[in-house]
């Protein structure tokens, strides 16, 4: 029993030892990648479900690092989040995804996701309306994606800023429902235009009774509170049809489309969708 103590502590500590050092691997190479061009931004459309018409894009970050591979972002952004460097990388995102949609020429939104540091930062709101500016973008196309954990944080302070969001017509969709703390009460305070349902509840939903009836209490809760639903995660034409038939407007998932990079979705969009 000793040995396989031993064994098992060693084992653990390079276990945990591996990953520090990963992390810290990635924490040097990653403020290079900018720099160095290594990033670049992948969009992933969007479909109404009446109708599994191309509606809009979510935008979703890559790093392809030279030295280090494509790292995925539930590796980097979180570390990325412990700095400033989110500050810079959210930038990057939302100006490209402003550019590249602006290039595509069609009236498709594009839902950019939003980190917590920069939701709260200072220069949140005239970052956004600089890069509408710049980029002669309607705001009405474009969507801010935070997740509904970044809502709660200081829900005062967020249906300030959601009010300004909307003074601007820009819309707002509340990202990862139904993993966070859902708050009832500020749910009716924050006046939002979309509820994404995770993709860990749509996964489940041919599995279990309880994963379907999460999702269709989130988007009755959505259809109360105004705003409109969104499952993420669509595999396949079973959970789409089940969707479709509890409301849900909008979808994305594999069984569409995977994240793809700019070039595919141009030629996938030259057959007049989002108008
Ligand atoms: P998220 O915002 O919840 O994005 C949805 C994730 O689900 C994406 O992973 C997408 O590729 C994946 N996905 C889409 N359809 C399916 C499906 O049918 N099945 C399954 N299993 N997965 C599907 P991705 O691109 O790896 O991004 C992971 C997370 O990284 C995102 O989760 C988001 O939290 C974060 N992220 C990505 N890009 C950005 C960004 O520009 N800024 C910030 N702050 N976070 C980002
Ligand atoms: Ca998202
Ligand atoms: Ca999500
Ligand atoms: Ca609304």
């Amino acid at each position: 029993a000793t040995e396989l103590g031993i064994n098992t502590i060693s084992l653990y500590s390079s276990e945990l030892e591996k990953e520090l050092l990963e992390k810290q691997m990635i924490r040097a190479k990653l403020s290079e990648a900018l720099k160095n061009r290594e990033l670049t931004v992948y969009y992933q459309p969007i479909y109404s479900l009446k109708d599994n018409r191309i509606v809009g894009f979510e935008a979703l970050i890559r790093w392809f690092s030279k030295d280090l591979g494509a790292v995925p972002p539930d590796k980097f952004i979180p570390i990325a989040e412990e700095t400033d460097l989110i500050l810079e990388i959210g930038r990057f995102a939302l100006r490209k995804s402003l550019e590249d949609m602006k290039n595509l020429g069609k009236s498709c939104f594009v839902s950019v996701n939003f980190s917590s540091k920069q939701f709260s930062s200072e220069n949140f709101l005239n970052d956004i309306m600089d890069a509408l500016e710049y980029y002669r973008f309607n705001p009405e196309l474009l969507v801010v994606e935070i997740t509904e954990r970044t809502a709660m944080e200081n829900p005062e302070y967020t249906s300030k800023l959601l009010e300004e969001l909307r003074k601007k017509r820009i819309k707002i969709a509340l990202d990862d429902f139904g993993k966070g703390y859902s708050n009832m009460e500020y749910l009716i305070d924050f006046d939002i235009d979309k509820l994404k349902i995770d993709k860990d509840f749509v996964l489940k939903m041919l599995e279990t009774k309880r994963a379907r009836s999460v999702v269709r209490t989130v988007i009755d809760l959505a259809h109360s509170v105004g705003a409109t639903a969104l499952a993420e995660g669509i595999e396949n034409e079973e959970t789409l049809k089940e969707l479709r038939e509890m409301g849900c407007e909008e979808g994305q998932g594999f069984y569409f489309m995977p994240p793809v990079p700019f070039e595919r979705i141009k030629e996938v969009v030259e057959r007049s969708y989002c108008e």
